[in-house]
Parts: structure tokens; sequence; C-alpha cells
């Protein structure tokens, strides 16, 4: 579903992602883990076009990503996206904030669009806090509005960059949970997080990234019990 090949990019002098080779299939869930400035972030934002790239390509359902315009902001629908602030837009309702998206870029009717949005606000569980603003919600609730706005735009994939590393840890569950259910439904996603625990039960595949760089991927099991690099030897000796 989602391929990227042979991509490279720079911040001045720095190569923050080098020769990049990663091949999601539908249905697959992928943690990407690995330590600060290794490009992570970097990686989930090439991917929906926040940031550009200098060489390598990236398609998604085989087509290479829109650059500008109306099939833009389309592209940023089919990849949705949640990131650790939780980027609610704060002058409007709960209900507002997932109903927007799927007018403007989905061209659906409001009622059918608010339908919608009370559905997948009752299925993350703050189906009562519809009429309220965000500011008014925990940041449990705020993230968890956050996944089901995405959702609404009916996205082919799912990008998590560190959802849960802003929460307070009574939060952390609910939203792990909801990600939980979205990856037994079948969603492709992509996931940065050190939650452990979520990649061994959730992911099918951990990517470890460090210095711009795939170092290694396995399946959870293989990476957790035995993984192979030093940097990743390494890596788990200080976070597990
Ligand atoms: P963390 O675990 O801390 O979130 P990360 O793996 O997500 O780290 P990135 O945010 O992708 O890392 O950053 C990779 C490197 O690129 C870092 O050295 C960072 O300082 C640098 N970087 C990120 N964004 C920019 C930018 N817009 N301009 C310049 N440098 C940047
Ligand atoms: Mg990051």
């Amino acid at each position: 579903l989602v391929v990227l090949k042979s991509v490279n990019k720079h911040f001045g002098a720095l190569h923050v992602l080098q020769d990049i080779d990663l091949t999601i299939a539908r249905g697959e869930v992928v943690v990407v883990i690995g330590p600060s400035g290794s490009g992570k972030s970097t990686l989930c934002r090439t991917i929906n076009r926040l940031e550009t790239i200098d060489s390598g390509s990236i398609t998604i359902d085989g087509k290479p990503l829109p650059e500008e315009g109306k099939a833009l902001a389309r592209l940023r629908a089919d990849v949705g996206m949640v990131f650790q602030s939780f980027n609610l837009f704060a002058h409007k309702t709960v209900l507002e904030n997932v109903t927007l998206g799927q007018v403007k870029v989905r061209k659906k009717d409001k009622k059918e669009a608010e339908e919608r949005a009370r559905a997948l606000l009752d299925r993350v569980g703050v189906a009562a806090q519809a009429e309220k603003y965000p500011a008014q919600l925990s940041g449990g609730q705020q993230q968890r509005v956050a996944i089901a706005r995405a959702l609404a735009m009916e996205p082919k994939v799912m990008l998590f960059d560190e959802p849960t590393s802003a929460l307070d840890p009574e939060m952390i569950n609910e939203v792990l949970e909801v990600m939980q259910q979205l990856a037994r439904d079948g969603m492709t996603m992509i996931v940065v997080t050190h939650e452990m625990g979520f990649a061994r039960s959730a992911a099918n595949r951990v990517v470890f990234m460090a210095d711009g760089r795939i170092v290694e991927q396995a399946t959870p099991d293989q990476f957790f019990s035995n993984p192979r690099s030093d940097r990743a030897k390494d890596f788990l000796s200080k976070i597990l």
C-alpha cells in the first residue's frame, strides 16, 4: 500500500533520511522505534508530504504523492496523522472538528458527516463530549477526538507519531486501547511509539531506525528477544 524506495532527505548538512526502503502492506501495523533524532518523525511527515524528499520515491496504492492543490488535500485525508500534540481546532466543538474535513475535502453533506462523526466519537468513547470545545477535554479525550477526526476522512493508512507521549500516565491506556482496536479492525498503521507493550501486542513488524537509516526490521518477538544489531541491543538495554 505504502512504498518508499531509496528515500533521501537532508536538513542542510544533516542527512536525516538515508536510503530508506520500506514497504507497508494493506492491514499491516508497523511500529517505528529508535533513538531521539533518528528521523522517525521526519519519515512519517514525508508520507503525507508535510516534508518533501530530496531523492527516491514514495507511492501510495502505486501512485506518487501529489504535490499541491486539491490532490494534496486528498492525500492528507488518505493518510491520517495523529501527533504528540493534539492539534484540534481550538475554536470548534468536538463535533465540528470531526465533521469539517468530511464536508470540505470529502464533499459529504453536513447531516451525513455529523452522523458519521457521532458514530466515530462513540467508537473512541467520547460521544458525550461532542458539543464541548477541545480545552474542556482531558488530554486522553482530545487525543481520541484527534483519532476520530482522522478516521472520519476514511484514510487508507494512519500515521501515529508518539500519540501518547504528552499524556498523563492514566490516560495513555485509553488511547492505546483505541489504537489496538483499530489495528484489530484491519487499519494499516505506522506508529512511532515508546510503548513497547503496544509494539509487542499490536505490531506485525518493528522497524528500528538510527541516524537516519533503517537498521533492522523484524517481528516484535524476534526484535525484542533477539535484536541483531548492536545499535538495537544498546537501545533496548536503555528502554526495557
Ligand atoms: P524524537 O524521538 O526526538 O521525536 P525523531 O526520530 O522523530 O526524534 P526527527 O524529528 O525526525 O527525529 O528529527 C531528525 C533530525 O532532524 C533531528 O536531528 C532534528 O533536529 C532534525 N530536524 C527535524 N526537523 C527539522 C527541520 N524542520 N529543520 C532542521 N532540522 C530538523
Ligand atoms: Mg519525533
